[in-house]
């Protein structure tokens, strides 16, 4: 039986990761795990793991553990049967986790395709950050310049109060892309030598992104 599609996605916040994923999951019909979703979604629910993420994420404010991160992925791959392509997305983010990811791969009857780094500078990431928006109310997003003019105004759908996220700051950002480029250049070294890394310039309009990595990836 062929195996489907498995692609794992990198990018730092406000390399336009979320977009190109959405992207690619509808045009290659893929399942897509965005395991910064899964993290979420577990840490909602009052279970012993549950709980536990919600410590880490919502309440230190950190990176949640490998053994945590890899049991919330390990379930989420299960879940989709292995005749439907999968995009795992956010994972693995630091070099310690790239042997379990390939291994609940192996174990679920999966072969890696690609690994798609999209790379931006660190001055895009800050600048695209900067113009991010939600409502408080309503948790509509707005993109200053876009869909927003003016952050000061209320909601035009509830009236609700127009912030930006608390850690989308300047040096929020900054620090934040640099932790990440830290702990995600050894896992895209590691697949740049297996020959499964597509490096991809995110600092170009998203149509040419996508275009770039569906030439790239899209199977013969
Ligand atoms: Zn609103």
């Amino acid at each position: 039986m062929p195996h489907k599609d498995t692609y794992i996605l990198l990018g730092s916040a406000g390399s336009g990761k979320s977009t190109q994923a959405e992207l690619l999951k509808s045009s290659l019909h893929l399942a897509h795990i965005d395991i910064g979703a899964e993290l979420r979604a577990v840490a909602a629910h009052d279970t012993p793991l549950g709980r536990q993420v919600n410590d880490f994420i919502n309440v230190k404010h950190e990176l949640a553990s490998d053994d945590l991160v890899l049991s919330v992925l390990m379930d989420a791959i299960h879940s989709v049967p292995n005749t439907v392509g999968l995009l795992i997305d956010g994972i693995p983010r630091r070099e310690s986790q790239i042997q379990q990811v390939l291994k609940t791969l192996t174990d679920s009857g999966r072969i890696l395709n690609k690994v798609v780094f999209i790379d931006v500078p660190e001055a895009v990431s800050v600048e695209r950050i900067s113009r991010r928006y939600a409502c408080e109310g309503c948790k509509r997003s707005y993109i200053l310049g876009k869909n927003l003019i003016d952050s000061e105004k209320p909601c035009r759908y509830c009236g609700g109060r127009i912030l930006q996220r608390a850690d989308d700051t300047e040096e929020g950002v900054r620090k934040r892309h640099q932790v990440f480029h830290q702990e995600t250049l050894p896992v895209v070294r590691y697949f740049e030598s297996t020959g499964q890394l597509l490096h991809v310039d995110g600092n170009q309009e998203t149509y040419k992104v996508f275009k770039f990595i569906l030439e790239h990836v899209r199977p013969e």
